[in-house]
């Protein structure tokens, strides 16, 4: 995670990282680049997150090498960013666009020309080099309603594969039917967003994204051969059911005592 906030609460706290992960949120808010349907939706993310338990499951782990593979042969991949992603993991965004050479893109649902410069400036601050999304968020995605339409000419638009964390089903359906490649983080394996994405990656943003430089990095070695047999390989289907069962699985032990919460 980027830059430390000031916090209140003890190290010694059982929650303690999930609250830190909240006080960068409420941070985020207060500075003005997180809107307060951000907020709402990090709860949704929290409670799936509790059911998953707060690691990263086996499903993840693939849909996270699958993704890499994908940045890695994509001709145009771009990385789509929202107030959410610029307070979590800023510093792994623009780390990860460098390793696959992907284009970072602000893309806000609630866009107010200030926010998007804000995150901007966020993404400059941790060494991107450039940021689309801002002054060029003059092309438009066909049948989205919301400012979340605007995109870049040398982004989104023309992008073969687009990494969007924490994204709504509209635009994921959207760019879908554009052709696109569909990347999501996102906990809740029921959304419309894990349903209509490419490659789904069921796990917290601020442990995925990190595992996605790591991958990354990794597979940056191998061949487009080796590279196109892993994402042949994939199937998100399968990504999405046995996250589920995992689910399903975990609430099961639980509810015979077989499992500690914490
Ligand atoms: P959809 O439109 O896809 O059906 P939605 O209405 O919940 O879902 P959004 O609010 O735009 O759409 O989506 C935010 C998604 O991000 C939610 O599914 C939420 O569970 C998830 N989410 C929130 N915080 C995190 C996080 N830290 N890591 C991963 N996923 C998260």
């Amino acid at each position: 995670m980027g830059e430390e906030v000031e916090s209140s609460v003890p190290r010694t706290h059982p929650r303690y990282k999930s609250l830190l992960v909240r006080e960068r949120l409420i941070k985020g808010f207060e500075e003005g680049y997180v809107a307060r349907a951000g907020l709402i939706a990090h709860g949704r993310g929290e409670c799936f997150d509790y059911l998953i338990g707060e690691t990263t499951i086996e499903p993840a782990v693939k849909a996270i090498e699958a993704a890499a593979a994908a940045l890695l042969l994509a001709r145009n991949p771009v990385i789509s960013v929202n107030g959410n992603v610029a307070a979590l993991v800023p510093e792994e965004v623009v780390r990860l666009a460098d390793v696959v050479n992907a284009k970072l893109e602000v893309n806000l649902f609630y866009r107010t020309e200030d926010r998007a410069r804000r995150i901007a400036e966020i993404l400059t601050r941790h060494g991107a080099r450039e940021v689309l999304g801002v002054d060029d968020a003059v092309a438009e995605i066909p049948e989205l309603l919301s400012q979340r339409r605007k995109v870049s000419r040398r982004g989104i638009l023309i992008a073969d594969v687009v990494l969007a964390p924490l994204e709504d089903g509209d635009r994921t359906e959207a760019l879908r039917r554009m052709g696109k490649s569909v990347i999501t983080i996102d906990l809740n394996p029921l959304s419309r967003t894990s349903r209509s994405a490419t490659i789904t990656i069921v796990d917290n943003v601020v442990r995925a994204m990190p595992k996605m430089v790591e991958y990354a990095r990794e597979l940056s070695t191998y061949s487009r051969e080796g590279l196109t047999d892993i994402l042949n390989n994939y199937d998100n289907n399968e990504t999405l059911v046995q996250a589920l069962k995992h689910i399903i699985k975990r609430l099961d032990e639980l509810s015979q005592s077989k499992l500690t919460l914490f």
